[in-house]
C-alpha cells in the first residue's frame, strides 16, 4: 500500500471525505460504489466494478443481470448448455 500523504478525519457519521486528487487519479465520482477489505495491514478501498459471479469477467458489454446477480454472456451460454 502506498502512503498518498492525506489524513482523513472520520465524522460522527463514519464518513470520511477522500481527498480529490485521489478521487481524480481513480476515476472516483457522485454515486461510484466503493468496495472496502481489510486485510492485516488496514483497510483497502476500490472502486466497485460489476463482474460476473462465476467468473470475474468485468467486460461490461458481455455482462446480463438476472435475479440481482452479474453474470456474463460466456457463462450464461455454458449454463444453458448444462
Ligand atoms: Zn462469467
Amino acid at each position: 500500500m502506498k502512503v498518498a500523504g492525506f489524513l482523513c478525519k472520520i465524522d460522527k457519521l463514519g464518513r470520511i471525505v477522500i481527498p480529490k486528487p485521489i478521487r481524480q487519479e481513480f476515476g472516483l465520482n457522485v454515486n461510484d460504489e466503493l468496495e472496502l477489505f481489510t486485510n492485516e495491514n488496514g483497510i483497502e478501498m476500490r472502486k466497485y466494478r460489476k463482474k460476473c459471479l462465476f467468473c470475474g469477467n468485468e467486460e461490461i458489454p458481455q455482462l446480463l443481470e438476472y435475479k440481482g446477480k452479474i453474470i456474463c454472456e460466456n457463462c450464461k451460454n455454458e449454463l444453458e448448455n448444462l
